[in-house]
């Protein structure tokens, strides 16, 4: 079990390991937005993403109809809260919340304590109880998803 203690490099400023644990789920805008508030306030706070990046979703469409690449459209997590020393950023995919204790499953089996929790893990596409629609009109929520719309696209037009 992780419980939170902080593996800071030399460079890094003492941060005191009795301040509060502050768990974000989910680095979007909400997850970045609380994190940001947070940097250099007397918290410890740990960034958790299934991705080591922050995607900008709005421009996620150009991506899908082939005007911008992905890296124009993801910036490494760490760069952008690299310079909180009381962040750290942590790749992984929460799969569950213990709140009677006061813990997050990580799907590495691994358990992350809190003192606070924010969830911030946006939200999925419904098809409205349509979900024989997803395969003719695909998400377009990922990098992986507005590649795949790509594909489609271009193959479309070399057809
Ligand atoms: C194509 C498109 C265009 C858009 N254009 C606009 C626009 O022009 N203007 C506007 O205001 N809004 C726009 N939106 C809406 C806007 O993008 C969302 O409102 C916003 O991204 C929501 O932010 P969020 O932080 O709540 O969630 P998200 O941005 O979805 O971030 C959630 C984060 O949580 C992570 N995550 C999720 N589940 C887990 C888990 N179990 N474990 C670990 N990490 C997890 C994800 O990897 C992600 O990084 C658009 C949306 C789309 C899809």
């Amino acid at each position: 079990m992780t419980n939170g203690a902080f593996e800071y490099g030399p460079d890094r400023d003492p941060v005191d390991p009795n301040w509060p644990h502050v768990v974000i789920v989910g680095a979007g805008f909400g997850g970045l937005a609380a994190a940001q508030q947070l940097g250099n306030a007397p918290v410890r706070v740990t960034v958790i993403d299934r991705n080591n990046y922050h995607l900008f979703v709005p421009l996620l469409y150009q991506v899908a109809t082939a005007a911008l690449s992905p890296a124009d459209v993801a910036e490494p997590i760490r760069h952008v809260l690299g310079r909180y020393p009381n962040i750290r950023v942590v790749l992984g995919e929460a799969t569950g919340v213990d709140t009677g204790a006061r813990q997050v499953a990580l799907s590495t089996g691994e358990a992350l304590s809190y003192d606070r929790l924010v969830m911030a893990t946006g939200s999925t596409s419904s098809y409205f109880g349509h979900d024989e629609w997803r395969s003719v009109a695909p998400a377009c929520k990922s990098i992986e998803e507005a590649r795949a719309i790509r594909s489609r696209i271009l193959s479309a037009f070399e057809s």
